[in-house]
């Protein structure tokens, strides 16, 4: 069937067909409009459709300026695309040793003009060219992070692994039959190049499925994440929230939760400005975090306040972990307060006290703990508890740091 297929006719689909990629994946840009991946790819499609047009203006078979610029714009494109692979795998393209790249097989490619290489030799670079860039899109899509993608970028890595395949074929053919001649293309390498051209598509479809993908995530990111702070917002605390409640109602075990607020916190904005302000925040989620396992929910429920949900924990034991997150903090010294000033915080604790208890009823009750926490003078934890009577044994000696105002750690019940 491929017999009948002059090499320039299909040259000619290829070059449509790689417009038309060209043009959907600036269509794709301008819905994604932030996406620098899909950027790349589009780019990376203009420049393969610009090489492969040129063909129509070449005899196919000569060792002519067109047919080196033709394979000049296809590994400068290939490269284009390799960035793009690199970035939706979440990895940072190597932009300078990419260019110096491009840069050295485009240069080898003049010279192999100029010192009249045959058609075969630079059919040889360009195979290596290609191994480059469609190397490094294997590695990135192999080592993307652990998430949804993987899968997707896996399959692309195969589509372009079959394609480098393609490739050396085709040069093994062109070396034993001795021609690059397309007169004498037998239908074998007709078939090989309808191959390439499926291979290509398939994986542009790919990369645009990849892309929504990403996007869709990206959006599930932006709704349930804060953006300062990287923690979880509201949203994605409540959808969590239910998970845990239902875990906890199905197995019997505990929740509680911490509500923390940073102490006089408008004076820092006020003697330091926003910007410090939200420097603060940042390191005030990161401490928070690291005193957290990894089951515990961090979440920033707006301005400086922040709640903590502790699966599988009791009431004395959260409050162990939140006296732990205040002191970090109150020893954290940073340089962007530069009178030396140290910030702390109060934190209220509850736990959940039976299944018909809800999430909102909780955090009420954590809530009510802080301003408890907040009354007493801040820089202290303060446990919410059913009993009205303080527990004694609980209260601890106040503790006094270097740079602080004294603090009181007490555990006292709350009505
Ligand atoms: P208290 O010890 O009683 O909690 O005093 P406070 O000053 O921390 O409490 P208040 O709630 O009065 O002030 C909170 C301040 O947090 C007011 C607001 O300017 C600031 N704030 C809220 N959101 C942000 C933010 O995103 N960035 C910054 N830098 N400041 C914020
Ligand atoms: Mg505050
Ligand atoms: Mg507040």
């Amino acid at each position: 069937m491929f017999a009948n297929l002059d090499v320039r006719t299909i040259y000619l689909v290829l070059a449509v067909l790689s417009i038309t990629q060209a043009l959907l994946m600036f269509y794709v840009r301008q819905v994604h409009y932030n996406s620098p991946y899909v950027a790349e790819w589009a780019r990376g499609n203009m420049l393969i459709a610009a090489g492969l047009c040129l063909t129509l203006f070449s005899d196919l078979t000569s060792s002519g300026v067109i047919f080196s610029l033709m394979f000049m714009l296809l590994i400068w494109g290939n490269m284009h695309i390799a960035f793009g692979v690199a970035l939706v795998a979440g990895r940072r393209p190597m932009l300078r040793s990419g260019t110096v790249a491009c840069g050295a097989f485009m240069l080898a490619y003049l010279t192999a003009y100029f010192v009249g290489i045959e058609g075969f030799g630079r059919m040889v670079m360009f195979a290596l060219a290609s191994s480059v860039f469609l190397g490094y899109s294997i590695y990135c899509c192999f080592a993307a992070a652990r998430d949804e993608l993987r899968s997707s970028l896996r399959l692309v890595a195969v589509m372009n692994a079959a394609y480098l395949c393609s490739l050396y074929i085709h040069l093994a053919g062109v070396y034993f039959s001795g021609t690059i001649d397309p007169g004498k293309y037998s239908a074998w390498y007709s078939g090989l190049l309808i191959t390439n051209i499926v291979l290509n598509y398939a994986q542009t479809i790919m990369l645009i499925i990849i892309t929504s993908h990403r996007l869709q995530m990206e959006l599930q990111q932006q709704a349930t994440h804060d953006p300062l702070t990287n923690v979880f917002n509201r949203r994605g605390l409540t959808t969590l929230a239910e998970r845990d409640i239902a875990r906890s109602n199905r197995r019997g075990t505990l929740i509680s939760v911490l509500m923390i607020d940073a102490d006089h916190f408008k004076n820092i904005n006020d003697s330091f400005g926003h910007g410090v302000g939200d420097i603060v925040l940042k390191v005030m989620a990161t401490k928070i975090q690291s005193c957290l396992r990894i089951e515990d929910v961090l979440a920033r429920l707006g301005g400086e306040e922040f709640l903590v949900m502790l699966p599988d924990t009791s009431l004395p034991n959260a409050c162990e972990v939140a006296d732990r997150i205040r002191l970090s903090i109150a020893q954290l010294s940073l340089p962007e307060l530069s009178d030396g000033r140290r910030f702390t915080v109060s934190i209220g604790v509850a736990e959940r006290q039976g299944v018909q208890q809800n999430f909102d009823e909780l955090v009420d009750r954590a809530d009510q703990a802080l301003y408890q926490a907040k009354k007493n003078g801040r820089n202290q934890v303060f446990a919410h508890q059913l009993i009205k009577e303080p527990i004694k044994e609980a209260i601890k000696e106040p503790l006094r740091e270097p740079g602080l105002e004294p603090a009181t750690r007490k555990h006292v019940a709350i009505a």
